[in-house]
């Protein structure tokens, strides 16, 4: 297997206050790792560094086994994201927002590929409508379509399903996770949905402060703090943290 994700001593500080702090993690080709943490526990401070829109303070990001500050534009070409609290632009419709997003990564076939994804995520009955007037769940699906256009080696996933029904959840990690699957993807996931983590998760990273306090697969992290689930865990890796800080 390659490696898709490598992040060493990776650091982020504004001012004197450290929001990421010396974290290492790799992520195998294939693999979907659930990136957990209470509220200001860095996430989305890393999700933002591994998308380069925030310099890191500190330390090296390497994907696809080059340097992402080196090779920031060929690396990006083959990334993508999704997250459910930035809105494609509201003028376009759907069909629109995916045929310039396509055209953005370069997809040479960007009209098919607009149109399969589409009907991928179930948004061809609002091909023509602005995407301003669907509702959070169609505009998160229209989100996670777009992230596919590039068919990226690395999605990042930044709480998907945080403003969805349960139904259309479900219904939508079944279309990320087989979509994925078709090609060859990987993904790091954020979300505080833990039972969302565990199944769609083959390993787990739990940061508390900027720091990474544990990491492992669900089961063997079970084993480890004699928990039933993934909730359970959290519940008492924060309560543990609390004593140490
Ligand atoms: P999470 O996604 O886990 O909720 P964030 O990455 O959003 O956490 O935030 C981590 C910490 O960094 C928080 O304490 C937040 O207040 C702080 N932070 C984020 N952006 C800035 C900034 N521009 N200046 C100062 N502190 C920031």
């Amino acid at each position: 297997m390659a490696s898709i994700l490598e992040v060493k001593n990776l650091t982020k500080k504004y001012g004197n206050t450290t929001v990421v702090d010396t974290i290492s993690f790799d992520i195998q080709e294939g693999e979907i790792v659930g990136l957990l943490g209470p509220n200001g526990a860095g996430k989305t401070t890393i999700i933002q560094m591994l998308l380069s829109l925030l310099a890191p303070s500190e330390g090296e990001i390497r994907v696809f086994g080059k340097s992402l500050v080196e090779n920031r534009e060929e690396i990006l070409e083959d990334m993508n994201f999704a997250t459910s609290y930035s809105a494609l632009p509201y003028n376009l419709t759907p069909y629109e927002n995916l045929k310039i997003f396509s055209l953005f990564y370069g997809v040479s076939d960007y009209k098919a590929k607009a149109k399969f994804l589409l009907e991928e995520f179930d948004l061809g009955k609002f091909q023509n409508e602005k995407t301003g007037g669907l509702s959070s769940g169609e505009q998160m699906r229209l989100s996670l379509a777009k992230a596919f256009v590039n068919d990226p080696k690395l999605l990042l996933l930044d709480e998907p399903t945080s403003s969805l029904d349960p139904v259309i959840a479900k219904e939508l990690r079944t279309k990320i996770y087989n979509r994925t699957k078709i090609i060859n993807g990987t993904i790091l996931w954020t979300s505080h949905n833990m039972r969302e983590i565990e199944l769609m998760c083959n390993r787990v990273i739990f940061l508390y402060a900027g720091k990474i306090v544990a990491a492992d697969t669900p089961k063997n992290l079970k084993r480890q703090f004699q928990k039933q689930n993934l909730e359970e865990i959290f519940i008492a890796i924060v309560e543990d943290q609390k004593t140490i800080v």
